[in-house]
């Protein structure tokens, strides 16, 4: 072999080396590339797919929080609707921007309301009407004169929301100061809404009462809400949502929350002589029940107001009332009731009796800012430091002899009035 040829040979070696490794060097490397740029694309999408799922936990909440919010402004909660709009910055961006705009937009246009303050009242609801209109019946003329059955009751509430009732309570509408003047209280509602008082005199459910249809005593239920005790027609005690007014309110508003200014319902008119809710105030244990109750009752917008201790004529609530009468009546109560149901500034007068002078002073005096009457046509008149407030009862008596005057303010009584009635004399 020449010296050439083997030259020639190595360089051909040489190469076929180089080739070979430029060839494995730009596989491998693009080898190398394509799973080095797998591996961030990897990485990326899996970054992308976190990111999404966030914000699509994000959403979920914020869909959440917008509903809660939504019901809390049917409810009249404006400032607490935003708050919480705005109470997780994670999720706080323009579409929240824009629901709390919508909000602050709203509250922006509401006016004053400027027309008519009505309250109405009621005494415990007839569930029974067999029973109240029966013959062994107690006294069924009374309960078709003044009474209301719990199905007259049932229908009046969608109507009433209907005609643009809101329940309201006395503080939504006045101011009292710490030396007990009193001033009227800018209210404000949307358009088409007004202020409703309700108020449920002689919240006590004496024997009589209790086997002629109507509630027994009121409970709490095991979910902390407050329930009727009702005998039914087989004489059987048995707990319902439909036995008082208590409950359905309850159940209404919550159904309804536009029904209810910042979750007011209405005054419960404690008459001493007649228990507390079904309790004797006289017997520790059951003074200590009917507290719990009126706790829990205060805390879901009822407020315990005085309808009297004794809830008698003569020197306490008629024309012949007397200081002394009116003065002990007054003391009895702070004595055994107040301590159940706390202080209150309303007093709901024994059968719409207006005490004058010196005995309307004296209810003053004690702290009482609210006096409550009977009257179907005024309206609330400030009377130095008083209001003096009518009320409308809707009842058999009115629902008979007012008809034109509640079908044209309150509801049409015949889509309300209760067939089961008897004939109204
Ligand atoms: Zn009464």
């Amino acid at each position: 072999m020449s010296k050439k040829t083997s030259n020639t040979q190595r360089q051909v070696t040489w190469v076929i080396i180089l080739i070979f490794l430029i060839i494995t060097t730009t596989i491998g490397g693009f080898f190398w590339i394509k799973y080095e740029l797998d591996k961030k694309n990897n990485n990326n999408n899996n970054g992308n797919q976190g990111e999404i799922e966030k914000e699509k936990a994000r959403e979920v909440k914020r869909v959440e929080l917008i509903s809660k919010a939504g019901v809390l402004v049917s409810g009249y909660f404006y400032e607490e609707a935003i708050e919480l709009l705005k109470s997780d910055s994670d999720i706080y961006n323009d579409k929240m921007k824009g629901e709390v705009k919508k909000i602050e937009d709203f509250v922006a246009d509401l006016q004053p309301y400027t027309g008519r303050i009505e309250q109405v009242f009621f005494h415990s609801l007839i569930v029974y009407p067999q029973l109240a209109f029966g013959p062994t019946s107690a006294e069924p003329q009374g309960y078709n004169y003044w009474m209301t059955t719990e199905l007259e009751f049932q229908r009046m509430l969608p109507l009433l929301m209907e005609r643009g009732y809101v329940l309201v309570h006395i503080g939504d509408l006045y101011d009292v100061d710490a030396q007990g003047n009193v001033t009227e209280k800018e209210l404000y509602l949307p358009e088409g809404k007004r202020p409703l008082l309700i108020s449920i005199d002689n919240v006590g459910y004496p024997e009589s009462r209790k086997k002629d249809g109507f509630a027994s005593k009121l409970i709490l239920d095991d979910k902390g809400e407050v329930t009727a005790v009702i005998r039914n027609l087989e004489g059987v005690e048995v707990v319902s949502r439909t036995g008082e007014v208590f409950p359905i309110v309850d159940d209404f508003v919550k159904a309804n929350p536009e029904f209810s200014y910042r979750g007011a319902k209405g005054m419960v008119g404690i008459t001493g002589s007649w228990g507390v809710m079904g309790y004797d105030p006289k017997i520790a244990s059951e003074a200590a029940e009917a507290k719990k109750i009126a706790n829990r009752m205060r805390e879901t917008g009822w407020q315990f107001v005085s309808h009297s201790y004794t809830h008698a004529a003569g020197k306490y609530f008629s024309e012949t009332s007397t200081l002394e009468g009116v003065k002990e009546d007054t003391e009895l109560f702070k004595k055994w009731i107040v301590p159940i149901i706390g202080d209150s500034n309303v007093f709901i007068a024994p059968f719409g009796v207006t005490v004058k002078g010196d005995l309307y002073q004296y209810f003053i005096d004690e702290g009482y800012s609210f006096y409550l009457n009977v009257d179907r046509r005024s309206q609330p008149k400030i009377l130095g430091k008083s209001v003096l407030m009518p009320r409308i009862n809707l009842d058999g008596f009115v629902m008979n002899r007012d008809k034109a005057y509640i079908t044209e303010h309150f509801f049409d009584v015949d889509k309300v009035y209760d067939s089961r009635r008897p004939v109204f004399q």
